[in-house]
């Protein structure tokens, strides 16, 4: 087995003609220490050209893998055996470093006796299947990988859809497996829900992580771009004992929590990671991922950060949650501490602090909250703590009357809802957040007339419809970004007991939203 040193990044490429394979090759060559060549991506009258230009750019000193895969298995056109076959057997090109050649093809007994002869130790074997397993995925990844092993091929490669992140856990499994049995393996969960095994694998001992050329190439489900690996995740500082912080949520790739931990990791050189996990179950993935006392895998998790929908269903997965976080029915934050998983809250703390920052005391400030979920509550528990006067205002006249009865507070129908009398107005729904809903305001402009300030929780876009048209009304105005880095810096500092590097992480957080 060969010991790693330095993680591998694979840059795919998957270009249809000779002049752009070459243009992204040698952009491939400038950023990934190795570039897979998707030969199926090739437009077969013009695959001579292309795989000449390859060869010359092969100069580039950057280790070539190809491949020849079919439709179903993640390749770019239907190719049946027959002509898979013929490929390697015959057509293939000399010059390539690896050939990446699916199992079924590898089991195939005429490529081992005739056609051209076969190195061995070029080959990647490997397998893949977008079909989304959902029962016994542990025993079907090392059934596969039994087959793989027992073919000639140097390398192991197993890549299987997944969509909860705790089914990360075989491909885990299966690196240490490979691992103690001495071979060179490449295990990805594919999706979004998978993205850990990329991040985390190179420091599990897998032979190379893939990416993507940018954001915008990804040749797989839930592949990264080179950019983020190598600048947000920091995968090559990454090793087994490196502290494992992250998103819990569903979705969460959208997020801006990994530029902003990630930063503030990078600034303080603290050597953790903070990576987003999509979950559905987060009681299964608590459990069997993360609590030091029933996780399956030694990997060293120091807390998370939870989002939508589970700030709510997580309380009842934790060992023991702080009395703030209990009031607001809550939890965006969780910390690993010894043998227990504890439970904080960081959003209601964060919420106020920019407020306070703007209007100074909220003493008898009389403030007005749209919306009745979680970002809400979070909102009623800190400016009752300020002691501010609040006022529920919601679509859902039950929702904001069992909020307003928790906490003691007013409400009131949003229909016609005049804000004049407030010196706060704080939109805690999703309306105006990027996406469908990016046009719409829980409020219009002439409804905000004689208020004083307007809040909105939503971060991106920074200018929402709501703020535009509060300032157009002649209100002051505050969006949500501020919010976003202070509940963050509020679980940097539970995670590692320093203070946070809150200017990095802004600034991280904005070049995002730039981007
Ligand atoms: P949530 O629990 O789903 O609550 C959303 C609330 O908005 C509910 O009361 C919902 O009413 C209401 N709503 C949805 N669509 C509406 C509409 N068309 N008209 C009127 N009300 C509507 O979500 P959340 O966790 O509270 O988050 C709310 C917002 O705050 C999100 O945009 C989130 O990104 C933002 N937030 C920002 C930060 C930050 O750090 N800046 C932190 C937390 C949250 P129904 O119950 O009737 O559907």
């Amino acid at each position: 087995m060969t010991t790693q040193l330095e993680p591998r990044i694979c840059v795919s490429v998957c270009e249809h003609d000779p002049a752009s394979l070459a243009e992204a090759m040698k952009a491939a060559a400038d950023v990934g220490d190795l570039i897979e060549v998707r030969g199926d991506c090739i437009d077969p009258d013009q695959a001579a050209a292309a795989l000449e230009s390859w060869q010359l750019l092969n100069k580039t000193g950057r280790p070539v893998i190809l491949t020849y895969r079919p439709a179903e298995q993640g390749g770019h056109r239907q190719l049946d055996p027959r002509s898979r076959l013929r490929f390697w057997m015959f057509e293939r090109p000399d010059t390539p470093d690896f050939y990446d050649i699916e199992l079924s093809i590898v089991r195939n007994r005429s490529l081992f006796r005739f056609g051209k002869t076969m190195d061995w130790t070029r080959v990647i074997c490997s397998h893949h299947n977008f079909s989304g397993l959902t029962s016994n995925l542990s025993a079907y990844v090392n059934r596969v990988y039994e087959g793989m092993r027992d073919t000639p091929a140097r390398i192991l490669k197993i890549a299987v859809q997944i969509d909860d992140a705790v089914d990360c856990l075989p491909f885990f499994s299966l690196l240490r497996r490979a691992r103690e049995e001495g071979r060179e393996i490449i295990a990805i969960a594919m999706g979004p829900a998978g993205i850990m095994t990329r991040i985390l694998g190179p420091s599990q001992g897998a032979f190379l992580t893939y990416a993507a050329l940018d954001e915008a190439s990804a040749t797989a489900p839930g592949q990264v771009s080179v950019k983020e690996l190598r600048h947000v995740y920091r995968l090559h500082k990454i090793g087994p004992q490196t502290a494992i912080t992250g998103l819990l949520g569903y979705p969460v790739l959208h997020s801006l929590s990994p530029h902003l931990h990630n930063a503030g990791f990078a600034e303080t050189g603290v050597d953790a990671v903070y990576i987003p996990f999509e979950v559905k179950d987060t009681g299964s993935f608590l459990k069997r991922m993360v609590h030091p006392q029933s996780r399956e895998l030694d990997l060293n998790f120091r807390g998370l950060s939870v989002t939508a929908p589970h700030k709510t269903g997580v309380i009842d997965h934790l060992d023991w949650i702080e009395p703030a976080a209990q009031e607001i029915g809550a939890v965006n934050t969780i910390v690993v501490e010894g043998t227990r998983l504890c439970g904080y809250n960081t959003d209601a703390v964060a919420l106020v602090a920019p407020l306070v920052g703007e209007l100074g005391d909220l003493r008898s400030r009389h403030c007005a909250i749209i919306g009745a979920g979680g970002a809400a509550a979070a909102a009623v528990w800190g400016l009752r703590a300020a002691g501010a006067n609040i006022t529920i205002f919601a679509r859902d006249q039950e929702k904001a009357g069992v909020l307003a009865k928790r906490f003691q507070t007013d409400f009131a129908s949003l229909d016609h809802a005049r804000f004049e009398k407030f010196d706060v107005v704080i939109n805690a729904t999703p309306l105006g957040t990027v996406g469908p809903l990016c046009q719409e305001t829980p409020v219009a402009g002439e409804q905000l007339h004689g208020a004083g300030l307007a809040y909105d929780l939503i971060y991106n876009p920074l200018e929402t419809r709501f703020l535009s048209e509060a300032r157009a009304a002649g209100c002051a105005t505050l969006g949500g970004l501020p919010m976003l880095v202070e509940q963050a810096v509020a679980q940097f500092e539970l995670w590692t007991n320093r203070p946070a590097p809150r200017e990095a992480m802004l600034a991280a957080a904005e070049r995002r939203l730039d981007s």
